[in-house]
């Protein structure tokens, strides 16, 4: 592995090299909605962020610069195990290795802006810091999660509660609609979209996030550092 390599935790194993980071657009209804959009059930949408976007569980995240709206999405994270290439979604959702609680942090104004300008969502996802995620949970021990509330607090106030049983597709549509496009490998983590509640985050908020069955993750904001020297986790 190459040093400095972003990896995560593995509850009761060895740290997990994470290859890249794929996340799914308005897999929750009541979401699409907040975001003005129709839930109807298109296909679903991707977007990356880089691998070394990813913060692993328990380090705090820096406020990003070029932006006055950062916003929390909570998410159930899954971890590629194996090789998915156009396989459908039973056969797919084998290739799982686990599962982690993420946040999928957005800079909430370039993403309007851009949707505007029908420009790419890059800056908006995929800037430094901008994927926490819990230790990952083997499917092994935990099976894979269908149902079971995920939610996300800030200073204790809850902001977004929903259920997994609300995704639109399910992780084994996800990966197996992902999948036709792109070849998954052993590394991969797929963010699986968010429900409602999205909002604004400052410097010294404390995020806590939990998804039923699978765990827990927290941070705090940190003061801005960029311009520092200090891009990547
Ligand atoms: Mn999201």
């Amino acid at each position: 592995m190459i040093p400095g390599w972003p990896s995560l935790p593995v509850v009761g194993g060895e740290p997990w090299p994470v290859r890249r980071i794929w996340c799914v657009g308005r897999n929750y209804a009541d979401h699409a909605r907040e975001m003005g959009a129709d839930p109807a059930r298109e296909l679903p949408f991707f977007f990356a962020k880089p691998a070394d976007a990813l913060v692993p569980a328990a380090v705090d995240v820096p406020y990003p610069p070029a932006t006055a709206e950062l916003h929390h999405e909570v998410e159930l994270v899954v971890a590629v195990g194996g090789e998915i290439e156009s396989l459908p979604p039973i056969e797919a959702l084998r290739r799982v290795f686990g599962y982690g609680v993420g946040v999928d942090l957005t800079r909430r104004d370039l993403q309007r802006s851009a949707k505007a300008a029908r420009q790419p969502w890059a800056l908006a996802k995929g800037f430094d810091h901008s994927a926490p995620c819990s230790a990952l949970r083997p499917a092994s021990q935990i099976g894979h999660p269908t149902r079971g509330a995920i939610e996300l607090s800030v200073n204790g106030e809850l902001r977004q509660r929903g259920d997994l049983a609300q995704m639109i597709w399910s992780v084994a549509e996800v990966l197996s609609e992902l999948s036709r496009s792109i070849g998954l490998r052993r590394g991969d983590l797929l963010f699986t979209g968010t429900p409602a509640g999205v909002g604004p985050l400052v410097v010294g908020d404390r995020v806590a996030a939990r998804v039923d069955g699978v765990g827990r993750l927290a941070f705090s904001i940190a003061p801005c550092r960029h311009g520092l020297g200090a891009a990547g986790p």
